[in-house]
């Protein structure tokens, strides 16, 4: 069972929004379109849906082109964050909307409505009227519809944008596992990278309408491909450097002239981008005490800590330096004020285009 998204184009008022969009989606994968506001993600799901027409492209699914398949005969499932539940309905009424129009009879219908509930952990809400629901239970209600009628693939268009932080978090897992359960294609789209980087298995990076970046998050957080990618998902520290004329190999950057070889496909500008992630192997962070000469295979890096977070174990720590303020993430404790020396691994800098 896979989705396939081939080259798809579309454009409003002559302005493209998706400019060649292909990826596919396997069988118990969940992969997330993460992007901006307005770049294009819920017109993707809506032409995938078969709500809207491609002006070019294809989607397949296992292999054959949807385009004369209507919405629902798909079998696709969806939840949008605007897609509201019937508030006149109890629970169990909205859960079955699907299963009605299957035409199954009243006894599957209950036991298929009361396994989603389940599922959801809604257990006993079956007659409760919607409206007396919480955002979080209503959202988990939307999702026990969508997936009652067993959809061959879930489509998730921000489901969880409406609710706080920390009842995000907990449907956050709840949804991972119930979509590893139904074990189909899962299409998830979200603006907000935390929550990508939870339930992803495979992120593609949408900038205006085009695909920028597709990996796992660690592949993505660990090597972004651009510039764009590294501020959108807010890595950090992103330094300025220049190609030294003549002597190719060495750079000069915010932290001095350091030897550095531009590998190849990379910007041809004279002017650099380069991005330090705030934990890599090898960095060292200390007290600037006794300021030692620096060893060749670092970037040396001075500055004052401007703030310490205690985090998971780790200190997340803010530096004020003579260029761009940084964040380094330190296994010893660092306090407010103290001058502090980081010694970055000359191999772990990434070249940004
Ligand atoms: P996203 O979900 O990433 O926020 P959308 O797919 O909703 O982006 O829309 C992207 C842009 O496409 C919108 O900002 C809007 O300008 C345009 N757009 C979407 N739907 C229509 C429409 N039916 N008519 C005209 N323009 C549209
Ligand atoms: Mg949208």
């Amino acid at each position: 069972m896979t989705l396939e998204v081939k080259q798809i184009e579309k454009s409003y008022d002559n302005a493209p929004l998706l400019r060649g969009v292909s990826f596919t989606v396997d069988s118990g994968e969940t992969v997330c379109l993460l992007g901006r506001s307005g770049s294009g993600k819920s017109t993707l799901l809506r032409i995938i849906a078969g709500l809207e027409n491609a002006e070019g492209g294809q989607v397949l699914w296992d292999g054959r082109d949807m385009s004369d398949v209507p919405v629902h005969q798909r079998g696709f499932g969806l939840m949008f964050q605007d897609y509201a539940l019937f508030p006149h309905r109890s629970v169990e009424q909205n859960v079955a909307f699907g299963l009605r129009m299957q035409n199954l009879d009243d006894r599957e219908i209950k036991k298929r409505t009361g396994e989603m509930l389940d599922l959801v952990h809604l257990t006993g809400f079956a007659n409760r009227k919607v409206t007396d629901l919480s955002g979080g239970e209503q959202q988990r209600i939307a999702l026990a519809r969508a997936l009652a009628p067993h959809p061959k693939l879930l489509m998730l268009d921000e489901p969880l944008g409406a609710l706080d932080r920390t009842l995000k978090q907990t449907l956050l897992d709840d949804l991972r596992q119930i979509v590893r359960t139904a074990c189909i294609p899962v299409v998830y789209v979200t603006h907000d990278q935390e929550e990508a980087f939870s339930i992803a298995d495979r992120l593609i990076m949408l900038n205006s309408g085009k695909i920028e970046q597709v990996g796992s998050p660690e592949q993505v957080y660990r090597h972004p491909v651009s510039l764009w990618v590294a501020e959108f998902l807010g890595l950090g520290n992103i330094i300025l450097a220049e190609k030294n004329g003549g002597k190719s190999d060495t750079i000069s950057t915010q932290f001095g002239e350091i030897p550095f070889a531009v590998g190849s496909g990379v910007s041809t500008e004279r002017e650099l981008h380069l991005l330090l992630l705030p934990e890599v192997p090898g960095m060292r962070i200390s007290l600037e005490k006794n300021p030692e000469e620096n060893e060749g295979s670092y970037m040396l890096i001075t500055g004052q800590v401007t703030e310490t977070i205690f985090l998971e174990g780790k200190y997340r720590l803010s530096i004020k330096t003579n260029g761009p303020s940084l964040r380094f993430v330190s296994q010893t404790q660092f306090n407010t004020g103290e001058n502090i020396r980081i010694e970055y691994p000359i191999g772990e800098i990434q070249c940004l285009n």
